[in-house]
């Protein structure tokens, strides 16, 4: 076996069906007396009713998390945290909550518990974002790292069925680039390929029953995995071209990973074989890039740039914006290969 370094991240796991019945033991065990509850404005409600479960341990609650944590939201959460003497985060929501909670950390190092409702992954990392003047800068710090988290597949059943199979794309997509990561591991290789197992044979029984708890539980598992990953090991092409299009054309997060994942893995393919093999194993197909693709086409997911709002005068500049700085990959980044990819992602044509 060739030498590795695999960082373990520390945090505490609480999963199953009923794990948020857990919530004040959690926080207690944080040793915090007053939770600030986060969340997005759709999902208010269940804010307020979990605020309202912990009584005298919340300070409050602040349901304005939106996508790519915009400065000015970042600047009146950390204001309300230190108004309401909040001395722990709880973030209550998908990766644009859990990423507000990061950005009060930054700066006041506040406990973060999170309970993820989305399959995104960012309750696993130490990657932060803050957008600003349009323009989002992401780092890493393991202060940021959420301390607790609590998977309770019972959250997720009212998921809506387009959301859950993009969202499981995403996560499906920090497996795959897992698995050919510079860094890659034993370690991290078998919670990748197991990831995408239990996403990939979840997801049709969620499409099919959106609240099979079986199911979502399956699918919960195997986001854990894929977002424990993407905090283990560096990412490569696909997350830089879906940096590039989410960045530039404000294109919507989960569906671009959804579209771009099986062109990236196209490009990669014959230059990252073991990864492709452990992918190949994980979805049960005989190639894995069309077995993305196909998978994701009989799910209903969106498949082309052009349905989700990428202009095809940008696929040039794309291209250009992907190239222009060297980073690693199984395959070296070069533009013509990576126009040809992105012209293929925007008519959303199956993998050859
Ligand atoms: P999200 O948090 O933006 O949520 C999407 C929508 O779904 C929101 O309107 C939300 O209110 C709603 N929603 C969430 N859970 C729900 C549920 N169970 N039932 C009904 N509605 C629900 O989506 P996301 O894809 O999880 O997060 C995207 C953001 O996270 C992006 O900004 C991305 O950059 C970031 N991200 C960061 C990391 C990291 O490691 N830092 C990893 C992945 C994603």
């Amino acid at each position: 076996m060739r030498s590795f370094i695999y960082n373990q991240l520390p945090g505490r796991v609480v999963f199953g069906t009923g794990a948020l019945d857990h919530l004040p033991r959690e926080i207690e065990l944080l040793g915090a007396k007053h939770a600030l509850v986060l969340s997005t404005p759709g999902q208010k409600a269940r804010a307020q009713g979990l605020a309202d479960r912990l009584g005298s341990r919340c300070a409050g609650v602040f349901p304005h998390a939106v996508m790519h944590v915009p400065i000015e939201t970042a600047r009146e959460a950390r204001t309300q945290a230190s108004r309401l003497g909040a001395d722990c985060a709880v973030a209550f929501g998908g990766g644009s909550t859990i990423g507000l909670a990061k950005a009060i950390a930054m700066e006041s190092w506040l406990p973060i518990l999170a309970i993820p409702t989305t399959y995104s992954g960012s309750e696993m990392t130490a990657i932060h974002g803050i957008t600003e003047a349009g323009i989002k800068r992401t780092g890493r710090d393991q202060g940021v790292l959420p301390r607790t988290v609590i998977y309770d597949p019972a959250l997720t059943v009212g998921l809506p069925v387009a959301v859950t199979v993009t969202s499981a794309c995403n996560a499906i997509a920090h497996a795959v680039e897992a698995l050919y990561a510079q860094d890659c591991n034993p370690i991290s290789s078998l919670m990748a390929e197991e990831g995408i197992h239990a996403l990939a044979h979840g997801l049709p029984r969620v499409v099919k029953a959106p609240s099979d708890l079986d199911a979502r539980s399956d699918c919960l598992y195997g986001a854990w995995l894929c977002g424990a990953v993407l905090g283990a090991v560096g990412m490569a092409l696909h997350h830089k071209l879906c940096h590039v299009l989410g960045g530039t054309w404000n294109l919507p997060h989960a569906e671009t990973h959804t579209v771009i994942l099986p062109h990236a893995m196209a490009y990669n393919y014959a230059a990252a074989r073991a990864a492709m093999r452990a992918a190949e194993r994980a979805l049960d197909v005989p190639q894995a890039a069309q077995g993305i693709y196909d998978l994701m086409k009989g799910l209903g997911a969106p498949l082309a740039l052009r349905d989700i709002g990428m202009p095809e005068t940008g696929l040039d500049r794309a291209a250009e914006l992907a190239t222009q700085q060297p980073y690693f990959n199984p395959r070296p980044v070069e533009r013509a290969g990576i126009r040809a990819l992105l012209d293929a992602a925007f008519h959303g044509r199956r993998p050859q």
